[in-house]
């Protein structure tokens, strides 16, 4: 059944996930603050809202989809945006933001009476633009099965990973995965490089050997193993680095937080900074193999 949406947030990520819930038949009224990014939004078919209170509304869901926690949380808390929402509204944060954040979030909205689910996505923007993101959701069984035909209509899959804070955790935890794959690969490829060894070489091997992970294979850092990965067109994004530098940042804190001694995500979110500060800023996540040689020459 057609739903009534209120979106909020309509840059990247939320215009084409607005777009494909239009496409699937619901209502969506959006909201953003940059005026483009709203107009962009209702060229697509979304009706514009006044405020982020007004795309709530009347609506039976509201989703965000904002930059960081900060955003999410001056909205849920300060803003009256669960005033104007009608009791037992489910809203879905997809923004990608600290857990801590999002169990904070889920717990304003159900003080306020509503429903709340986490449900940050990967794919990047392709994936929001051909419907086909994954989503990991955290919160009740009930919210997420509500949440599902929305889910099915921006994403091609989702996992409801547990409780409040639970999709937050797993999107961190894989992307410090990532990260620290990535760095592992191009320190291998720069090793090998100094050892004489041709990438194509390494690539053959560790493809099909121990070695064997999506950094390498899917995203290899550099040209020619895999062609259709970033290194093949000069690092352009692709996963952009300053992405996975927001990413292994909220890893790092959380990591703080819990009191886990985990080196490697701690040192791939420094290292991660450092490139998304300089070469990486429009580069993809891939390219900190040329930071990795840079340092390294002698
Ligand atoms: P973006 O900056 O393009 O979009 C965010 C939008 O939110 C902007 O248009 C901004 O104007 C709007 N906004 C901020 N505060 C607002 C407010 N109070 N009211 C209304 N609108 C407000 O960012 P994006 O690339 O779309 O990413 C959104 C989220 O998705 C981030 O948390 C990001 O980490 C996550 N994410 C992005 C990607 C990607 O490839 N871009 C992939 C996975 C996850």
């Amino acid at each position: 059944t057609p739903l009534t949406v209120g979106f909020i947030g309509l840059g990247h990520m939320g215009g084409p996930m607005a777009a494909n819930l239009v496409k699937a038949g619901h209502r969506v009224r959006g909201y953003d603050l940059v005026a483009e990014s709203l107009k962009t939004a209702v060229a697509a078919g979304v009706e514009p809202a006044a405020s982020a209170a007004d795309a709530a509304a009347g609506a039976d869901v509201v989703i965000t989809m904002l930059p960081a926690g900060r955003h999410v949380l001056a909205l849920y808390q300060d803003e009256g945006l669960l005033a104007a929402a009608a009791p037992g509204t489910l809203f879905i944060d997809c923004s990608t933001i600290d857990v801590a954040d999002a169990r904070a979030a889920h717990e304003a909205a159900v003080e306020a009476g509503h429903l709340a689910l986490d449900a940050p996505v990967s794919g990047g923007v392709t994936g929001a633009e051909a419907g086909a993101l994954t989503f990991m959701a955290g919160g009740g069984e009930a919210e997420f099965t509500r949440a599902e035909p929305l889910l099915a209509a921006m994403g091609k899959k989702s996992v409801h990973c547990g409780g409040p804070g639970a999709g937050q955790a797993a999107k961190i935890c894989n992307n410090m995965i990532l990260g620290i794959s990535m760095i592992a690969v191009g320190e291998a490829f720069v090793l090998g490089e100094s050892l004489g060894l041709s990438h194509q070489a390494l690539f053959d091997v560790a493809s099909t050997s121990s070695g064997q992970c999506w950094a390498l294979t899917s995203n290899c850092p550099v040209p020619g193993p895999v062609p259709a990965s970033p290194a093949n067109r000069d690092y352009r994004p692709g996963f952009a680095a300053p992405l996975m530098a927001k990413d292994l940042g909220l890893a790092a804190d959380a990591l703080r937080a819990s009191g886990i001694g985990s080196a490697f995500g701690i040192e791939a979110a420094k290292r991660y900074a450092e490139y998304a500060a300089g070469a990486g800023a429009a580069e993809d996540f891939s390219g900190i193999i040329r930071m990795i040689r840079q340092q390294n020459e002698r």
